[in-house]
C-alpha cells in the first residue's frame, strides 16, 4: 500500500495547539480579526515571509495591527492579499466560521444554511462557498493510482430514457475511485462531462490517474483507447441492463450513490450545470479526508489552502468558475 492511502495528504499532527478541535476552542481561539490574520499569517508563511514585490525574504514590519510592510523595499502587503479572501468586505471572523462550518458539518453547509447560521447576507454566505470551493482543489495534489475503477453516472435533471446517460438530458459526471485490497476505498476524482466521447473521457483519466495504474472499466468504446497508453485496462462487460453496475463496480456505484445524497441532502436537489463542478470538488475533498482524525484539521487545511490559492472574484464565480484555467 502506498502513502496516499485513505487521505489526500498526510495530515500529520503539528505539535501544539494550532488548530481548534471543538466549536469551543473555535470560538476561543478567534474572537477578533486579529487573531484570525495571525492565524492565517502562519498558515501561509509560517514565519518565512517573503515580500510579493522584491521576493524577499524577511521579517515584516507590523506598521499598523493589519499592514506588513516589507524592510527591504517598504512595499506594503496583508496577510489576505493574493489570496481567496483578497479585497472581501466580509470579517475574517465570518470567513473562518463559514470554514468552520463547511468542514465539520458531517455533510458541509448550502449557502443557504450559511446565510441562516452566520446571520450573513445569501450573496456573502453563497461567495465564500464559491471562494472556499476554488481552494478545496490542491493543484499540488497527487494523481490516483494502483487499482482505480472509472465510469460515468448521471446526476440531476429528470430521468429521460435508460441509455446509461450518453444521450439523455441529466448532467454527466465521470467518476475515478482508487479501490484497496481486499476491500476498502482510496481517494477520488470527479468531472463534469459533455458527453462520454473518448477524448472527454481519456483526457479526465490522463489528468488524474497515474501511468502504470490498473484502470477498471465497463466495456464502453470510449475507454478502447487506454490500452494504447500508459495503463494496464481491465475491462468488465456488463450484461444488457446497467442494473449490474454495482456489481463490477462497486466503488463507483457506492460514490455516485453518496454523491446523489449529497446533493439532494445538503443541497435539497437543486445546482445549476455551471456550478456543477464545484459542488464536485467541494464532494470530492469531504470525502477524501473522510478518515481525518480530528475536523479541525480539515478546517485547518483548508484555510491552508485558501491562503494558498489566488483572489477569486464575483466574475470568476457568478457563471461557473473555468476550471480548467490555470
Ligand atoms: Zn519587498
Amino acid at each position: 500500500m502506498n502513502s496516499s492511502q485513505n487521505i489526500e495528504e498526510s495530515e500529520k499532527l503539528v505539535a501544539g495547539k494550532d488548530y481548534p478541535r471543538t466549536y469551543r476552542e473555535f470560538v476561543t481561539m478567534f474572537l477578533d480579526d486579529e487573531s484570525c490574520r495571525e492565524f492565517l499569517y502562519k498558515l501561509r508563511w509560517n514565519d518565512n515571509f517573503i515580500c510579493p514585490k522584491c521576493k524577499v525574504p524577511s521579517t515584516p514590519w507590523n506598521q499598523t495591527h493589519k499592514r506588513l510592510v516589507c524592510p527591504s523595499c517598504r512595499h506594503q502587503t496583508t496577510v489576505t492579499v493574493g489570496t481567496i479572501f483578497d479585497k472581501t468586505r466580509t470579517p475574517l471572523t465570518t470567513w473562518l466560521e463559514a470554514a468552520w462550518h463547511i468542514t465539520t458539518a458531517k455533510n458541509g453547509m448550502s449557502a443557504k444554511t450559511i446565510e441562516q447560521t452566520l446571520g450573513v447576507s445569501y450573496n456573502t454566505a453563497w461567495t465564500m462557498l464559491q471562494r472556499f470551493r476554488v481552494a478545496m482543489v490542491n493543484t499540488q495534489r497527487e494523481k490516483l493510482s494502483g487499482i482505480v475503477e472509472v465510469d460515468e453516472t448521471q446526476v440531476g435533471g429528470v430521468d429521460v430514457g435508460g441509455k446509461r446517460g450518453r444521450g439523455s438530458k441529466k448532467s454527466l459526471v465521470v467518476i475515478a475511485i482508487e479501490i484497496h485490497e481486499p476491500k476498502g476505498y482510496g481517494r477520488i476524482r470527479m468531472r463534469y462531462i459533455q458527453n462520454a466521447s473518448s477524448d472527454s473521457l481519456i483526457n479526465f483519466i490522463n489528468d488524474v490517474v497515474d501511468t502504470n495504474s490498473i484502470i477498471h472499466t465497463d466495456g464502453w468504446s470510449g475507454y478502447n483507447k487506454l490500452e494504447s497508453l500508459e495503463y494496464d485496462h481491465e475491462v468488465t462487460v456488463m450484461s444488457h441492463s446497467n442494473d449490474q453496475a454495482h456489481v463490477s463496480m462497486p466503488g463507483i456505484h457506492r460514490i455516485a450513490a453518496l454523491l446523489k445524497r449529497w446533493i439532494l441532502g445538503t443541497h435539497q436537489g437543486s445546482f445549476s450545470q455551471e456550478h456543477l463542478q464545484s459542488y464536485l470538488e467541494e464532494f470530492t475533498f469531504r470525502f477524501n479526508r473522510r478518515l481525518s482524525k480530528n475536523r479541525g484539521l480539515v478546517f485547518r487545511r483548508l484555510l491552508e489552502q485558501a491562503v494558498h490559492t489566488s483572489p477569486v472574484t464575483k466574475k470568476d464565480v457568478t457563471f461557473g468558475y473555468d476550471w480548467e484555467k490555470d
